[in-house]
């Protein structure tokens, strides 16, 4: 929480020094110190809590507004969408400090009040309580408004994303599930589709067992029993893919962060070095034993008939093992070949030997329980970051770490669009294009005068464009007749 303690030179928002003052201690105490101790164990009840609101409301909840909630006057006491607005636009604009001394300190508005203004309702829990016992929810309230991106003033409507799209010239490309889904292939992490069901099968408790590493080591079969419905089973690829491609062929994509395994953005011809697997991919393989690597084309086959595929190195090194004298064969080894291969030894001891099994090869996407592929945050922030002119989000809701935190991580004025079915409200995107990706971007396309040739785009295809109601920067795509 950055409020606590507070940089020299800004007011925090506290517990009120006098009240410490009032407090009868034996012994001589810095009494600003001790307001600051005592407004930090506020704050530390939410360290492991993102938001904090659970942690401070105790058993009450704490209720958040929406914005239609505020426009429509539902709460009593609460401020317009108006104000609220306006003390947003303030807070950014003067800065935390100075927003707390124009607004609390010089009593302008009180704090139960000014909660509102970031779509809190006052707990019922602090009714009737003084002004003061909001302060420590307000300070958390602001904090949160303060660090979320703020929409860019100049971006709004498809002729901007056009524009954005002609003029960019690093374009980071966003991309979840949705850009697949066209293809046929389940969106696999997502709880209420099609595949999870198929694992009820399998005696799973959470089907997100299938990719927890610890579950794979147990027994790999699970995996398999589901990876070849994974697999895209042709060197297909969606006009969402074929968009990333044509920005790359026009010297446009920075980079294609995306979250899929799916490896298909390789079948449109995006080349694997403006491509970061941030989960990882089927491309590739490794022996869970020696650490042998294949390219996954090596074991497609073998997961499409629903077997384990096995390492074809360790199995050599067996064969060969198994050629040599009784003598120089290895002891038991629960963990491989190569790796131990100091540990030959003479005995003859027969008990102490039994067949080992090649490891099982592992496609390189990233399980629950390992850690993410270093390339992400290596090139977003060392490289990207400098470059990047536009940024665009396709098909994914933006829930899951580490993709999530990129539209935070990149400098705020960089325009940021977002195309998907249904619009996130927890980060401010400059232009919401909502519908099916393939539609939009096609349209899209057609807009900027490019084209984007393929099958699944009819050529006479006609898209309606219309805008949200309440919102300048929404836009529905949708075909005509569809
Ligand atoms: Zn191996």
């Amino acid at each position: 929480m950055d409020l606590v303690p507070a940089p020299s030179g800004e007011t925090p928002v506290k517990v009120p020094v006098v009240e410490v003052e009032a407090v009868d201690v034996a012994e001589p105490v810095n009494a600003e110190s001790v307001a600051l101790e005592e407004a930090s164990s506020v704050y530390e009840t939410d360290s492991d809590d993102s938001d904090g609101w659970d942690a401070m409301s105790g058993d009450d909840t704490i209720q958040m507004l929406r914005d239609e909630q505020l426009r429509d006057g539902l709460v009593p006491g609460a401020c317009t969408l108006e104000e609220a607005v306006t003390f947003r636009n303030r807070l950014h604009a003067i800065g935390k400090a100075a927003f707390v001394e124009e607004t609390i300190v010089r009593e302008t508005v009180t704090a139960k009040k000014l909660c509102t203004a970031f779509g809190i309702v006052p707990p019922a829990f602090l009714e009737g309580a003084p002004d003061e016992s909001f302060h420590p929810l307000l300070a958390i309230a602001i904090s949160r408004e303060f660090s979320r991106r703020r929409k860019l003033p100049d971006y709004n409507t498809i002729d901007d994303a056009v524009r954005l799209l002609r003029e960019s010239k690093n374009i980071i490309v966003l991309t979840g599930a949705g850009i697949s889904t066209s293809l046929g292939i389940p969106d696999f992490r997502s709880k209420d589709t099609g595949l999870y069901s198929k694992l009820e099968h399998l005696g799973l408790s959470d089907p997100q067992e299938v990719f927890d590493i610890h579950v794979f080591r147990e027994d790999p079969s699970i995996f398999f029993s589901i990876a070849k419905d994974i697999l895209p089973t042709e060197k297909k690829y969606s006009p969402t893919h074929g968009f990333i491609k044509l920005l790359q062929d026009k010297g446009k994509l920075l980079t294609n962060y995306t979250q899929n395994i799916d490896n298909i953005e390789a079948n449109a011809g995006v080349l694997p070095e403006n491509i970061v697997q941030c989960h990882g991919s089927f491309a590739s393989a490794t022996c869970v034993k020696c650490e042998h690597k294949v390219s996954g084309d090596a074991i497609f086959g073998e997961i499409k008939a629903g077997n384990v595929p096995e390492c074809s190195a360790c199995r050599q090194i067996i064969e060969a093992d198994a050629l040599k004298p009784q003598g120089l064969k290895r002891k038991r080894s629960s963990n491989g070949c190569q790796k131990d291969r100091k540990e030959f030894e003479d005995s003859s001891d027969e008990e102490d030997y039994e067949i080992p099994n090649p490891g099982v090869m592992k496609p390189d996407i990233t399980f629950f329980g390992e850690d993410l592929p270093d390339e992400f945050g290596r090139r977003l922030i060392h490289h990207d970051r400098e470059l990047v002119d536009l940024v665009i989000v396709i098909g994914t809701s933006l829930k899951v770490a580490p993709v999530a935190e990129v539209p935070g991580i990149l400098p705020r004025d960089i325009p940021q669009i977002y195309i998907s079915r249904t619009p996130v409200s927890h980060t401010g995107f400059d232009i919401d294009l909502l519908g099916d990706c393939d539609v939009v971007v096609s349209e899209l396309c057609r807009r900027a005068g490019w084209d984007l040739k393929h099958h699944m785009i009819p050529v006479d295809e006609k898209v309606d464009v219309t805008p949200v109601e309440g919102y300048e920067s929404r836009h529905v795509f949708q075909v005509v007749g569809a």
